[in-house]
């Protein structure tokens, strides 16, 4: 039988070797990187560990093996993403964005493209290349970053402009939220940016995705104050005339850009699910250690008591259904060429919301001890609250994805148990964009 839900030694070489990385390189920064009240500071104190990180093979671990990266399947990618997520999702949030950033080029890019930036990417003799994905973009009315599919023509939809002048593009409005502003505001190194090329047409054909490269003249970047994932950067980004070159144009995402924000966020989604299993697994391993050592006032510790039994026995139980939905959404990436718009959105949504309770859960059976900062289950709290949230929000991206492949009367319901390919197109999107 082929499921085989035991790690190759192989496997269980990388899990310990990223957890060492974290709990003796990335541990020691987090709490004062978390607490600085600037976010350009808390982020730069993160540069050593993410120097290590790339040195160890870390930080490029997903890119192809042809272009100098770990080549490392989504399987070992998502076992591995859980030990840096156990110790700061932020930090491993960074790590994603190389991905988020830079498959979309292996994916989507020319052979010269690659050559360009993805060896670039894995040959970086400081330690500190960064890549960036650039999608999201400002609240208001109209704007906003869910309905980038929306079947209408601006403003609706995405409001970063390309117009093409020559053998350049011209770039001009703002993205909002994207981890691209680089160590030191003068952005990534390189990443994927996706503009509207074609404002008279809807989501589906008026975008495209371009590199967007350090330095490019007319980009500014201010970063964000957030409440979690405070060692991730995000930024506010202002195109004023900015000029890309015609060459930074990903020829298979010319007119798809929309299939590029679908594929992106499906292929991230078991990173982001184990993230969830990370935070609920710090959380029960603190709540457990705690039921175990105080009695609250009677003469046994409080694990005796039936409902701090029956409570944890259910978070336990929770945590293992996350993590094996999420090998299992990413062995789907690695048998279907990292295609997993379904099970990529479903396993998101239903993981970091179910972890985000059993993070409650947790602190609920501590009771007020656990609302002491040093207890360390509040920054756990506003780790989890981030991960239903950010990535393609769970509410106007990730469900509208299911939705609208479930709504194909094609789609056959036993699709993701028989390991059939669910292939995405075009008429699965626009689903729930159009307020009526
Ligand atoms: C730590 C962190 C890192 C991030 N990194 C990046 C990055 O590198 N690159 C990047 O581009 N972005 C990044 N983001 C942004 C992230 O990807 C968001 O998930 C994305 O911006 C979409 O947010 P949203 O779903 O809330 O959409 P919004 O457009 O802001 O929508 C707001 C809310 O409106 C509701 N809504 C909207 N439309 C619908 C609908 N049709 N049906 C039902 N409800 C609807 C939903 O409740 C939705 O949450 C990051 C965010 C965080 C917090």
């Amino acid at each position: 039988m082929t499921i085989n839900f035991t790690m190759s030694d192989e496997q269980k070489k990388l899990q310990h070797e990223v957890r060492a990385f974290a709990e003796n390189v990335l541990k020691p920064v987090v709490a004062a990187a978390d607490a600085e009240p600037d976010p350009l500071k808390g982020f730069q104190m993160t540069k050593p560990a993410y120097v290590e990180a790339y040195k160890a093979g870390i930080a490029m671990c997903m890119l192809p093996k042809a272009y100098g990266g770990g080549g490392v399947s989504c399987v070992d990618l998502t076992i591995a993403a859980e030990e840096l997520c156990v110790v700061d999702p932020g930090f491993a949030c960074t790590v994603l964005c190389n991905g988020l950033g830079l498959m979309p080029i292996a994916w989507y890019g020319s052979d010269e493209q690659k050559d360009r930036f993805l060896r670039a990417a894995t040959s970086d003799p400081t330690g500190e290349y960064l890549g960036g994905w650039t999608a999201s973009e400002p609240p208001g009315n109209p704007a906003g970053t869910a309905n980038f599919d929306i079947p209408l023509p601006r403003p609706a939809g995405v409001g970063l402009i390309a117009e093409r002048d020559g053998d350049h593009f011209v770039v001009n409005g703002r993205k909002y939220w994207p981890s691209s502003a680089g160590w030191d505001e003068r952005g990534v190194n390189a990443g994927t940016l996706i503009v509207r090329s074609d404002p008279d047409k809807g989501g589906t054909e008026g975008l495209s995705a371009l590199v967007l490269e350090r330095d490019t003249p007319g980009v500014t970047y201010h970063t964000l104050d957030k409440t979690g994932h405070r060692l991730a950067s995000n930024a506010e980004i202002v195109f004023e005339d900015a000029r890309i070159p015609a060459t930074n144009l990903l020829p298979g995402a010319e007119g798809n850009g929309d299939l590029v924000i679908n594929r992106n966020f499906a292929w991230s989604g078991p990173i982001a699910a184990i993230a969830a299993v990370g935070m609920a697994r710090a959380a029960y391993e603190m709540a457990l250690e705690f039921a175990r050592g105080n009695t609250a006032g009677a003469l046994k510790p409080i694990i005796g008591f039936q409902n701090v039994g029956y409570v944890l026995g259910d978070v336990a139980a929770k945590i293992e259904m996350g993590r094996y939905f999420s090998w299992r959404a990413a062995d789907y990436l690695d048998k279907h060429d990292q295609h997993a718009e379904l099970v990529g959105a479903m396993n998101k949504i239903q993981v970091t919301e179910m972890m985000f309770d059993c993070v409650y859960k947790c602190m609920q059976i501590v009771g007020v001890n656990s609302l002491e900062r040093k207890a360390g289950f509040g920054k756990i709290l506003r780790e989890a609250s981030v991960l239903p949230i950010y990535d393609g929000g769970n509410m106007g991206m990730q469900r509208r994805r299911v939705h609208g492949i479930l709504a194909d009367p094609l789609f056959n319901p036993r699709a993701i148990m028989e390991d059939e390919y669910v292939e995405f197109g075009k008429h699965h999107e626009t689903i729930d964009t159009v307020v009526v």
